[in-house]
């Protein structure tokens, strides 16, 4: 999939004339909208797209930035449709009030219901949303007394402002356009960066110190405020209201508009909805053939998305930016400008390990394991394969919950904090396999790294970015910081998972087997840049099952086999230590994984 994300870089360097061209093209619409006639069936159609429009671009937050389903898009519209149809009908409130307690209700409902759901993820999410959609339509059809029913709501009215069809085509128009910017500007923001980083890899996201869960729910409260925003235009456009216009066939239709459209860009959201809107039009002549119309129509959909697979907007945009891209020029970075945490602090240790164990069922994966890492330090952490030195790291950094022991980093007990917690109280790791933000750039990748609010360079993003960029140069990727993550080597992508721990400034950095899967040039590379880091004063925890590389740099070595602890201390007495020889001399040479 294409995203949004190859484009910040250039859309900040030409955000103002972007944003002034914008302007005017929107102000060129309203303009023409308000003071040409149209006929009655072409305002029509104008308002329900433009009304459309900003519920598809809800699905172009919480789907494409942010990767999560949304089945309910239609009951969002109506709740909004319903608050603002029932208010002014029946309570005789004012339109724009009937608006505001509209959004307050979405916001709620999606707030509720991501709480509630989205720690479940995926399949469950849809089944949720879709129960939601079931309920919102049972309600509206029969709780005759409150909602009218199916016969709907009718002659609503529109504000005073705006009670020309004309006049209130123009300001969904605006509301539209204001959408449309805000969406677009979002993934260059810290939350929309959060957003991409949850969609490309939920795990490394949490371990960079976003709080994944609130991220969701952000998404999907803004999905439901934008339906339920288009759905309040829309109750004020039509002036009728009734529960088929909100069923799931019609969640289902908004979904649609967004993935034909293109779910990475506003754009999108605007030129998908406005297709299917317009091609049910075009098609009207065969409806005297029944059947034949849904067919030609479902083909329609069918073919485009197959041989478009990012939507026609991002199909677009592919293609023009195959002629179009101008080379970004690298901005020098200064690797000594990367500051990191040193050797300062109140004691002697960073990390204090005891009575650690995880247990998968019968499975003791780790099993009473205890040790401390010296601060400054370069501690290794070996074993055969399978004895548990990845799982202590997975415990250490809050991904699996213990099933005894503690953990306490730098003085303080982290035992019981989810993984972005233990990020902001000084916990940097890489894993071992390779998780990094794949539709993003290095800097960006790097940068999210260092956006957390325990981090000292702060919130500005000239900061991050000039922190971002010196980590890469630090790793010696500094001329390459704009390319996508993609287009790097295995080795290379290793570096920047590096530079990415090492940006969010920690205390303590946890490294599982970076040398795996390098050739021998990329490891006296790496040997180098580990030397680098140490000499910087900051502490490391390495796992790795290169000897060469550990007794080349680990000051202390804590072997683990089986789960348990069978030796710790200087590397020369350790890889001499009897069970040490045995445990290795005993064990299949590892194979990776
Ligand atoms: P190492 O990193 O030392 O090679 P691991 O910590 O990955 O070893 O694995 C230790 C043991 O725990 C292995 O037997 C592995 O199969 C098992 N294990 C690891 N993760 C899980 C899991 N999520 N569920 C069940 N068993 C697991
Ligand atoms: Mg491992």
């Amino acid at each position: 999939m294409t995203s949004i994300t190859d484009a910040p870089p250039a859309v900040r360097r030409t955000a103002p004339f972007g944003l002034l061209g914008y302007v005017v093209l929107a102000a060129v619409v309203v303009y023409y909208a308000a003071t040409h006639p149209f006929d009655g069936y072409i305002t029509n159609i104008l308002m329900q797209a433009a009304t459309y429009s900003v519920a598809v671009m809800g699905l172009t937050v919480v789907l494409g930035l942010c990767g999560q389903i949304n089945l309910a898009q239609a009951a969002f519209f109506g709740l909004g449709a319903y608050a603002v149809g029932l208010g002014t009908v029946d309570y005789g409130l004012n339109f724009w009030l009937c608006v505001g307690l509209g959004l307050v209700l979405v916001v709620a409902a999606g707030a509720f219901l991501g709480t509630s759901t989205l720690r479940l993820g995926g399949h469950y999410l849809a089944m949720v949303t879709i129960s939601f959609q079931q309920i919102v339509t049972l309600v509206m059809v029969n709780w005759i007394p409150m909602t009218h029913g199916p016969d709907g709501v009718s002659r609503i009215p529109r504000p005073g402002l705006f009670t020309s069809a004309q006049g209130y085509l123009a300001f969904c128009v605006t509301v539209l356009a204001v959408v449309g910017y805000m969406v677009w500007r979002l993934p260059a923001s810290p939350l929309g960066r959060a957003m991409r980083a949850v969609r490309d890899n939920e795990l490394a996201a949490s371990v960079a110190g976003i709080d994944v869960q609130r991220t969701k729910v952000t998404a999907f409260a803004i999905c439901a405020s934008l339906g339920g925003l288009g759905g309040a235009l829309f109750a004020g456009g039509f002036a009728y209201v009734s529960p088929d216009q909100f069923s799931f066939a019609e969640s289902i239709v908004f979904l649609t508009m967004v993935l034909l459209g293109g779910v990475a860009s506003p754009i999108g959201a605007v030129v998908g909805t406005g297709l299917l809107i317009l091609i049910p039009e075009w098609l009207r002549f065969l409806k005297s053939v029944p059947g034949l119309y849904l067919a030609i129509y479902g083909l329609a959909v069918i073919l485009i998305v197959l041989f478009m697979p990012d939507g026609i907007w991002g199909w677009f945009s592919q293609w023009t930016r195959r002629f179009g891209r101008a080379a970004v020029a690298a901005v020098p970075a200064d690797a000594a400008a990367l500051e990191l945490r040193g050797s300062v602090g109140h004691n002697n240790e960073v990390l204090r390990v005891e009575g650690l164990a995880k247990h998968f069922g019968g499975l003791k994966a780790v099993d009473g394991v205890s040790f401390t890492v010296k601060r400054g330090s370069v501690h290794a952490l070996i074993g055969p394969n399978g004895s548990g030195k990845t799982t202590t790291l997975n415990v250490l950094s809050g991904i699996y919950t213990p099933t005894a022991g503690k953990m306490v980093l730098d003085g303080t007990d982290v035992s019981n904090l989810p993984p972005h917690r233990r990020t902001i109280a000084g916990l940097g790791r890489t894993f071992q396999n390779i998780r990094l933000f794949r539709s993003m750039t290095a800097v960006e990748n790097v940068i999210i790294g260092a956006e957390h609010p325990g981090n000292p360079v702060g919130k500005a993003h000239h900061a991050l970015d000039a922190r971002a960029r010196a980590a890469l140069a630090f790793v010696g990727l500094g001329d390459r910081a704009d390319e996508m993550v993609t287009s790097f080597s295995y080795g290379h992508q290793r570096l920047i998972e590096i530079a990415r721990a090492l940006a969010g400034n920690p205390t303590l950095l946890l490294l599982d087997e970076p040398a795996a899967g390098l050739n021998s040039t990329e490891k006296v590379e790496l040997t180098g840049l580990l030397k680098r880091i140490a000499a910087k004063g900051l502490t490391i925890l390495i796992i790795d099952h290169d000897m060469t590389l550990v007794s080349d740099v680990a000051e202390h070595i804590t072997v683990l086999n089986f789960g348990r602890r069978i030796a710790d201390g200087d590397p020369v007495s350790v890889l001499n230590h009897p069970d040490v020889v045995t445990a290795y001399l005993g064990s299949e040479p590892d194979a990776p994984h």
